[in-house]
Parts: structure tokens; sequence; C-alpha cells
């Protein structure tokens, strides 16, 4: 018999939540011997891990096993696996932050687990307790905390990953799968600092489709566009413009979110993203530049280096090719930038598109105003330097579990 038993409210927006695993039973191991912290100069995203991980196994006969935090080791994984053969994994990228007091914080964590629990029932892998799992992230960071960055723009990246572990080459979901949480410290994500980047507009390989996986973090949707990055990356350009459909959609840039700042006659500005149809990912960093966009423009906030009386007029529509051609020709595109976690926000400085550029404004000088304002107040909101919704949680308040 499965133990998929449902707890507390139910239904979380559709998701039946489980028991477990359950953070009350955490084994704690520590490593006998801590790693230097190499100079941050030679951290590149992702490249230096802390010393422990979380782990948590599920088996449909037993359930979610009692989690462990131990030293971080290589997994051992069966060739014949399901996340090996079938590629059933999913993961999430979240931040924790030192405040001002000396205590980690975490950056809206409520949305990377409800999305990681939501990307597990796209992928048909075992659902999980979404306040346990935090509760164990929030157990992760305490050990391992000495990693945290004290520098501002430096964070320590966190990895939630849900693996299929099921045995067997019947294609069929994954009924076995492994919970696997790790870290990682990190500072700017773009060798180039925050200097704006340039995309090249892919319009035969797509990243997402209509009931695709694209607006779930699933892995499957990274490594399909690694070959257009890399002649991309041959051609001069960093990233990817990914474009949808005949009248080539603007949707998303590389792993980023896109906005569009586009000036109107009356001195104003419309800053345009593309609607989440299900072909793009709901981004925290997404969601966050909308609201404070809103609480500018309504006078409840003024964003850094903007005037309080510009109005940024945000709004979730379809933004194509031709728009973007338009708008540079008329002299209209302000900027243009990427948003997501590991990078808070990019400024694109220019677009290739069938043999051609559009340039932007900030080609060249760095980052462009309006995205400078989001970046400079998300980054502050982060560590804690700011007060804005209740998003920047520290440890000691997320829900205490048991
Ligand atoms: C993770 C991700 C984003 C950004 O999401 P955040 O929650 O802001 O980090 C945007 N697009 C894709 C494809 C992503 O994987």
């Amino acid at each position: 018999m499965a133990v998929w038993k449902t707890v507390g409210n139910g239904t979380l927006d559709g998701i039946s939540r489980v028991a477990g695993p359950d953070a009350s039973k955490l084994t704690i191991i520590l490593s006998d011997t801590l790693k230097p912290i190499p100079p941050r100069h030679t951290w590149s995203f992702g490249n230096v891990m802390t010393d422990h991980m979380v782990l948590a196994e599920f088996d449909p006969k037993t359930g979610w096993s009692s989690p462990e935090i131990r030293p971080r080791t290589p997994l051992n994984i069966d060739p014949a696996s399901s996340c090996i053969q079938y590629g059933t994994t999913v993961f999430e990228g979240m931040k924790a932050y030192i405040g001002p007091d000396g205590e980690p914080r975490l950056f809206r964590p409520d949305m990377n687990m409800m999305r990681l629990a939501k990307s597990a029932e796209r992928m048909a892998l075992p659902p999980f307790d979404t306040d346990q799992v935090l509760a164990l992230i929030k157990q992760l960071i305490i050990v391992d905390r000495r990693w945290i960055p004290l520098f501002s723009g430096y964070s320590l990246y966190i990895r939630p990953t849900l693996i299929g572990t099921r045995l067997g080459l019947s294609v069929a979901p994954s009924d076995h799968a492994t919970l696997c949480i790790f870290l990682s410290p990190t500072g700017p994500y773009f060798r180039s600092g925050t200097k704006a980047i340039s995309v090249l507009a892919e319009s035969d390989i797509v990243r997402a489709w209509p009931g695709g996986t694209g607006g779930h973090k699933v892995a499957l949707n990274y490594s399909s566009g690694f070959l257009p990055l890399r002649t991309a990356q041959k051609q001069g350009y960093q990233q990817i413009l990914w474009l949808f459909g005949d009248d080539m959609k603007v949707t998303e840039a590389g792993a980023m979110n896109i906005f569009i700042v586009v000036r109107r006659d009356d001195g104003n500005v419309e800053l345009l993203t593309p609607p989440l149809d299900g072909t793009i990912l709901p981004g925290v960093t997404r969601d966050s530049v909308l609201d404070l966009a809103k609480g500018h423009t309504s006078g409840e906030t003024i964003l850094p280096g903007l005037l309080p009386t510009l109005r940024l007029l945000a709004q979730e529509r379809a933004i194509t090719m031709v728009d973007l051609r338009r708008w540079s020709a008329d002299g209209k595109l302000l900027e243009a930038f990427g948003a997501g976690t590991a990078v808070i926000i990019a400024s694109i400085g220019k677009i290739g598109y069938k043999g051609e550029d559009i340039t932007l404004p900030v080609h060249e000088i760095g980052i462009g105003p309006i995205a400078n304002a989001f970046r400079t107040r998300i980054l502050d909101i982060q560590e804690g330097k700011e007060a804005w919704r209740n998003w920047s949680i520290p440890l000691d308040e997320l829900q205490r579990v048991q």
C-alpha cells in the first residue's frame, strides 16, 4: 500500500500534500573535516560546494525516509534509474543572504516550494510536504552557515533537487525518488558583472511550447537548449533569446524571464513581459519586478534612481520580434532585461536576429536605469536592508515545524 497520506488542509493549488519527509526526524551527521572556503574571485556559478547536503528517499511502500544532513558525497545511482534514462529530475534555485542583523534570510521561499511541488507533479514524481522541505533547507543553512558570503551581491545559492530513482527501463512514472538539497556560494552570474549582455534570437529551436514543460523547472528544459547556446556563444552572444510561434514571440532570455521597456509618447514607460501561458517559467524575480513596478506607479514606494512621477506601466502581453524592431527604429526601445534568482536583473545591450543586431541604448555602458532600479531594490530587500511585503524572511521566523 502506498502511504501518500494527505495532511493539513488537503490540497494546495490542486497538489495533494503528503506526509514527509519529516523534518522532526532529521539526523545530522557532521563532516569531520571542513573545507577551506576558496577566495571569492575563484567562484563561478555553482562551482564551489559547501560541506553538507540534505538527503531523503521516497519508497512507495514506506513513504519518505527520515531525512539526513550529512557530508556531501556523490549519490549512488543505478544506471537504469529513471532520472538517468528518462530525465525525471526537477529542481529549484533560491538564495540565502545575511541580513544587517547578522541573521540568514530567505527571499519568498514559499514560491520556490510551491513551484518545486508543481514541477514534481508535472514529472509524475512522488509528492512531498513543502513546509517540511523548507524546514530541511533551514537546517542545512544553519549547519553550513559559515558559507554564506557577507559581501553585498554575494549569497548562498540553494539547489533543492528531486530525482526519479525507479529502477527499470519501462517507460513509466518513477514511484521512487531521492530528494537532495545542496548549497553553493555565489557572486555575480555573468563574468562581465552587471555589464549589459548580448542575446541571439533563436528562430529554429524552441525552448517551450503550449502543453510542454516550459512552465516548470524540470531538467530537460535546459539540456535541450545547450546546442543553440553553444552556437550563439561561438558567434559572440552570451545567451539565447527564445522565441515561439510563426509571429516570433519573445518568450525568455536564457534561463531568465524577459522584460522590455518601451517609451510612451506621454513620457511614461511601458514595462512588458510575456504572460504565463505555460511556455514561460513563473519566476519569483519576474513576479517581484511586476509588483515593485505597481508599487512605484501607485506611489507606495519610490524605486532607487527613478523619478517618483515616472509611471511604470506593467503589462503581461505578447511581444514579437516585429514589435522590437519597430520600437527600436522609432527610438522607443529603452531597455530590455532578464530576471532570475541567479542574476537578479541582467540588462540586455544587443539582440541578434536574422543576421542583424538590435542595439539598445545601454549597449557597452552597463545596466539601464530601470533595470538598475529593480536590481538595486530587489537586492536591498533580499539582503534585509529594505522591507517590502514580508518577502525577506529571517530563518528563525520560518514557520517552526515540530
Ligand atoms: C528559474 C528560471 C527563471 C527565473 O525564475 P526565478 O524564480 O526568478 O529564479 C526564468 N526562466 C527560466 C527558464 C528558469 O528556469
